[in-house]
């Protein structure tokens, strides 16, 4: 089979734009898709984020697209030709960053629209004229409605993450955004898993699909490092703080239940000297890019999230994810550790196991098919404990945010017995590395992939750590992208 792009004959400018992009070696959802949607049959495909899914679909439509193409100014040369319609606005903004760099030498536009922003400026764009709209169900049909864009020559839709379209209860609007497209045309439909739902939406929309599956579909990352340890709930911030500082890590991804927990915990890690910022489904759109961004240019170290705020983030090869509380939903697992080792990087999943969450980590067995060691935690014994209210417990004493009882800084407090051997180490520092070195290219407004040749802030971070140095930077072999497919059972 093909493997290298090299091989599929794409027209120059695409062709180009992968070569750029690093891309050396298809992965297997690209090496089996995209000759099924040159062909121009409708594909439903098994792909998880972070495989390399966008591409999968992106580039061959592009050229198929390729014979439209024209330098017109005039809006009406450039019909939409292309729907991706996406669950949240996080992976619609993620698309199309990708579509753009993969059309960036050809004269086909794209553009996207989600909801929780103005309108008015995506209006301006669709009407320009834009061959490839990427767009959330709800803010697409405010558009139609608006008749801010025509969908009357789309030839191509793409369904990416239909099963989390369903869960949050986009199905009237995929039927109606559907209802308005013309019969003729090619659609392909990407899902985590194969439903019974899923296929219902399959066979009413889909003619003959090729069914392509690159990986089991509930199968965790196999270079992803997973560890369950049994820790109290009050302990749980410190283990976080032993975790990090032991890896010699600075930034990670830190799942937590509720909204309310979330907003809690990232206060309280904030206290104890952590760059903290809380995302969830509380927070404005412009809140969550912005906090996204503040994580990928390294002045944020912990990102700490609810579930329905993390959906579909693509943020590559975070060096670990920390599951504060164990998901309810099982699947919500395998999402969630899918931050860290994506696209054959490899990565570190912790979970917190409380007494409590013992049902919810046998779902998690069942859905892996994999037995779980629960590991015992070791803490530092000369560290002072953290609890529940950010404070500080040396055995003897509370201390509240940092300071003793007096207002003096724990820092600067001698220690209360006299221990030679352990006398340095009896002080309390909170977890803090110096601020990771600015990366220009995550300076500029969330262009996640426009090189890879840059790298993220904890990446540059890790050059100079070595506890960091077993992390892989971003994956180009082929070799690598494959672990990425191995089931963890
Ligand atoms: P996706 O599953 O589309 O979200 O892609 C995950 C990541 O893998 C993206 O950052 C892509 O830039 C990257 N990627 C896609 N295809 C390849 C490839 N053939 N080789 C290396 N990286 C890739």
């Amino acid at each position: 089979m093909t493997s290298s792009f090299s091989n599929l004959s794409l027209a120059e400018p695409l062709a180009r734009a992968v070569a750029e992009m690093g891309y050396e070696t298809m992965t297997p959802i690209q090496e089996q898709a995209i000759p099924v949607v040159l062909q121009g049959k409708d594909v439903m495909g098994a792909a998880q984020t972070g495989t390399g899914k966008t591409a999968a679909f992106a580039l061959p439509l592009l050229q198929r697209m390729m014979k439209h193409e024209n330098a017109s100014t005039s809006p009406a040369r450039h019909p939409v030709r292309a729907l991706v319609l996406l669950p949240t606005r996080e992976l619609a903004v993620q698309v199309a960053e990708q579509v753009k760099l993969y059309a960036k030498y050809t004269n086909l536009n794209s553009a996207v629209v989600f909801g929780g922003m103005d309108m008015k400026p995506q209006t301006l764009e669709l009407k320009k004229g834009v061959e490839v709209l990427v767009a959330t169900p709800g803010r697409l049909l405010d558009h139609i409605e608006a008749k801010n864009t025509v969908l009357n020559q789309v030839e191509y839709v793409v369904l990416d993450e239909a099963d989390r379209m369903l869960d949050i209860g986009f199905l009237p609007d995929l039927q109606r955004i559907l209802s308005y497209l013309p019969k003729q045309r090619i659609t392909l439909l990407f899902s985590a898993t194969f439903s019974p739902e899923i296929k219902r939406l399959a066979s009413s929309y889909l003619q003959d699909p090729v069914t392509i599956e690159v990986a089991r579909s509930n199968a965790a990352a196999s270079t992803v490092e997973q560890h369950f340890y049994a820790v109290n709930a009050d302990d749980k911030r410190r283990a976080l703080h032993q975790i990090l500082r032991q890896r010699g890590m600075k930034q990670a991804f830190v799942f937590v239940n509720s909204k309310l927990g979330c907003a809690r915990l990232a206060r309280s890690l904030e206290r104890e000297g952590l760059k903290t910022t809380a995302l969830h489904g509380d927070k404005s759109q412009d809140e969550r890019l912005k906090a996204l961004e503040a994580f990928k240019k390294g002045e944020v170290d912990l990102l700490v999230c609810t579930d329905v705020a993390a959906r579909g983030l693509d943020i590559k090869d975070v060096p670990a994810v920390f599951n504060f509380d164990v998901p309810f939903n099982a699947e919500d697992y395998v999402h969630r550790i899918g931050r860290t080792g994506r696209a054959g990087a490899s990565g570190l999943a912790v979970s917190f196991v409380a007494s409590s969450d013992t049902r919810l980590v046998t779902d998690i067995e069942k859905l892996l098919s994999t037995k779980i060691e629960l590991e015992p935690l070791e803490f530092d014994e000369d560290r002072p404990r953290i609890s529940e209210q950010g404070r500080i417990n040396d055995g003897r004493r509370m201390y509240r945010d940092g300071e003793g009882e007096d207002g003096v800084a724990l820092e600067s407090r001698p220690p209360l017995r006299e221990r030679p051997e352990r006398r340095e180490r009896r002080e309390y520092t909170p977890y803090r590395q110096p601020a990771a070195p600015r990366d220009p290219f995550f300076d500029q407004p969330y262009e996640a992939n426009a090189s890879t040749n840059s790298q993220p802030a904890w990446e540059s971070a890790a050059k100079d750590n070595p506890a960091r140095s077993a992390m892989s930077a971003n994956i180009k072999t082929k070799k690598k992208v494959a672990a990425l497919f191995k089931t963890s059972n």
